[in-house]
Parts: structure tokens; sequence; C-alpha cells
């Protein structure tokens, strides 16, 4: 069973595309970008509702590209 979609406009430049789900909202070409922008936003509300976790995360980050670059 093959379910096909109603072609939709993409929210996000407009253009028509063929849905890959019910759920799709943006075009293949708008898709990564859409996805980054969410990530973006995410992070940008995780942070600011639990600095002191960001904090921590931050430093964690640092020191683990420190190590992967005393291996390089
Ligand atoms: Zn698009």
């Amino acid at each position: 069973m093959s379910a096909t979609f109603q072609p939709k406009c993409c929210t996000r430049c407009g253009s028509t595309f063929e849905p890959t789900g019910a759920a799709a909202k943006f075009c293949p070409e708008c898709r990564p970008e859409a996805v980054r922008e969410r990530v973006r936003r995410n992070v940008a509300a995780w942070r600011k509702a639990d600095p002191e976790r960001d904090r921590e995360a931050r430093r964690r980050w640092r020191v683990g590209r420190k190590l992967r670059d005393a291996q390089a």
C-alpha cells in the first residue's frame, strides 16, 4: 500500500511539492535548512531555560575537542 498525498505548498519558499508524509511542511530543498532552524530554536530555548546546564555542556564540549585535537 502506497499512500499518496496531495501536493502541498512549502511553508518556507511557497513552492508546490509532493509531501513524503502527512506532516510534511517543507519541500525537499527547504527541509534540511528547516530542520537546522528548528534545532537552533530548540537549543536557544534550552539555553534560556537552563543556563547552568548549558555552561556545563559547553565546558565538556571544549574539553572533548581539546582531547581530539591532541590525538590528531
Ligand atoms: Zn521550500
